[in-house]
């Protein structure tokens, strides 16, 4: 989802955009977010440090944005192995590769508010400088990988940046995630082609922007004439029992949640609000309310079910 926002948007600066993706076996899916985009594309993996140096030596990029990672926290606990792999060592061989191949490049990290895990500052906010007490495989890989960001940076003198990301979304967000899930599920209700929704926990709380007000700030921080970590967030926070009761009140429906075992996690992350003052004082701030968000997807899946046609602005014959 950031990948292609992103490239989207550099490509609207007059950017060339190259980007690297993992070869899985449904070719004809994998660069499905980007396809009609003109982006180079080229296999890679952070595991493949040659791979990584060879591309990062023959492209020469001005700016560098790792955006790659196992990314959905439960399936943390599942792989938590693979997780660290590539959440931390691969952001390590893509740190080397930066190093070794174009030192004079501005590199960015996709760092997470998973970060904090169970830490919260005494006013109800995370901020760059609240301890950060991981309660996941994800939020312990994607930790290390911080630090290695502000070890180089110190080290070598690289500008080497964190946008420490709260929760995101948009219509290009993938299935697997809570808000996006629900607004699918409940367009399907809405249209007869499911009866329930099945979820993991109702009471977690989450601060969720919108994925292309978030790419805008991860170009903004490579522009910055020193290196840093930045907080993105809009400030509010939402329970999941509030985005299923604002979704089905958009759609006009009404049917019981199931728990079920098998979408929680061994542990939870609660509560997620976060402060953003130091990137809004360099003139970022987000377009888009979580509430907004939410009417994109839903308006997104509308159309995919045909319920609306190409030029019918749902959000307006509601
Ligand atoms: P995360 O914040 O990166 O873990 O993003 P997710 O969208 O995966 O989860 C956000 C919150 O929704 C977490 O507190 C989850 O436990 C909660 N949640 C509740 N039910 C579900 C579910 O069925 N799927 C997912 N992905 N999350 C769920």
């Amino acid at each position: 989802m950031d990948g292609a926002n992103l490239s989207e948007y550099l490509l609207s600066l007059g950017y060339e955009v190259h980007g690297i993706m993992r070869r899985h076996s449904t070719s004809e899916s994998q660069d499905i977010r980007i396809a009609d985009l003109p982006v180079k594309t080229y296999y890679g993996d952070l595991m493949d440090t040659g791979g990584l140096e060879r591309l990062l030596k023959e492209i020469q990029p001005d700016e560098i944005y790792n955006l790659a990672a196992q990314s959905h926290v439960r399936v943390s606990f599942e792989v938590p192995q693979f997780t660290a792999q590539v959440n931390s060592i691969g952001v390590l061989n893509i740190l080397e590769a930066y190093r070794t191949a174009c030192p004079q490049a501005k590199f960015y990290q996709a760092s997470s508010s998973e970060m904090f895990g169970s830490s919260v500052d005494a006013d109800g906010f995370q901020r760059e400088t609240t301890p950060m007490l991981p309660v996941s495989p994800y939020g312990c890989a994607k930790l290390m990988a911080y630090h290695m960001v502000r070890t180089y940076r110190a080290s070598y003198g690289l500008h080497a940046t964190n946008g420490i990301l709260f929760n995101h979304s948009g219509y290009r967000r993938g299935l697997a995630f809570v808000e996006q899930k629900i607004c699918h599920a409940a367009v399907r209700i809405k249209l007869g082609l499911q009866d329930s929704l099945e979820l993991g926990n109702l009471s977690a709380y989450r601060d969720i922007g919108n994925s292309k007000d978030y790419v805008r700030a991860m170009h903004l921080m490579l522009q910055q004439p020193e290196p840093g970590d930045w907080v993105v967030s809009t400030g509010t926070t939402i329970s999941i029992a509030d985005i299923v009761r604002y979704v089905y009140r958009q759609l006009d429906i009404d049917v019981p949640v199931s728990i079920t075992d098998h979408n929680k996690r061994p542990q939870e992350l609660n509560y997620l609000k976060g402060d953003s003052s130091r990137i809004r004082a360099l003139g970022w701030q987000p377009e888009y309310t979580t509430e907004q968000t939410l009417d994109e997807m839903i308006e997104h899946w509308m159309r995919v079910y045909g319920a609306l046609d190409e030029k019918t602005p749902y959000l307006q014959t509601r």
